[in-house]
């Protein structure tokens, strides 16, 4: 199966685009989602990274993992992010592979949004970047998360930049506009996916061999 690896920075309008493409019954498989999955409470994942980091990272209510706690500690500090990332990010990427499985389908989209920093690139054929400009990344950012403008900035800031995720991109949706401009341009790329996908997946009969 074709596999779109869709990325964009915070805020660019993923989950937008993503539900565009869902809505055309295109499977999507979120890394995010994934990655809350794993650390459920009492999960294998939850209590290797709970002994990695200490039980005060534990949630005293759920038993799980504080992960308002833990995502605090890994915000600018690389070797703390490194140490979870080990932990996390092989069970991710098994699960990202996983879940295509039995999938019936010309492609699938694989949602992850840190696709160019965390070095998943050979998980998929290619990436589709949705982009802004970072100063209405910023503005989404505030209005939907109730976040400050220095907040906002500051997550931007620990992401790739946009030139870095453009330089990588094979296909780019551009969400400057209003949302409903979206609807067309997922459409057209759409269908070239599912062009490229039936091209891929074609079973060529096998060829006629020569009489002996
Ligand atoms: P991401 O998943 O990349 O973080 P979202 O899809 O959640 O981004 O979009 C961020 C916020 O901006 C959401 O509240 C969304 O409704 C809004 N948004 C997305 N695209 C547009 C747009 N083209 N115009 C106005 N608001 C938008």
């Amino acid at each position: 199966m074709l596999r779109i690896g869709l990325t964009g920075g915070i805020g660019s309008g993923k989950s937008l685009v993503c539900d565009l493409f869902a809505r055309r019954g295109v499977p999507v498989i979120d890394s995010d989602a994934i990655a809350r999955e794993i650390v459920t409470p009492g999960s294998e994942i939850a209590e290797a990274v709970i002994r990695e980091f200490g039980e005060t990272y534990r949630d005293v209510t759920t038993g799980g993992l504080d992960r308002k706690a833990l995502r605090r500690l890994v915000f600018g500090n690389i070797r703390a992010r490194h140490r979870l990332e080990a932990i996390l990010h092989p069970r991710i990427r098994l699960e990202l592979s996983r879940r295509q499985i039995g999938l019936d389908a010309p492609y699938c989209i694989l949602s992850i949004p840190l696709l160019i920093e965390s070095g998943f690139g050979d998980l998929v054929d290619r990436i589709l970047v949705v982009d802004c400009p970072e100063s209405l990344q910023v503005q989404r950012v505030m209005s939907r998360d109730g976040v400050t403008q220095e907040e906002a900035q500051a997550i931007l800031a620990s992401q790739a930049s946009r030139e870095q995720r453009l330089a990588q991109a094979d296909d780019v949706i551009d969400n400057t506009g209003p949302p409903g401009d979206l609807e067309d341009k997922v459409e057209r790329l759409h269908r070239q996916y599912l062009v490229w996908g039936r091209t891929t997946h074609r079973k060529d009969p096998a060829p006629d061999l020569p009489e002996s």
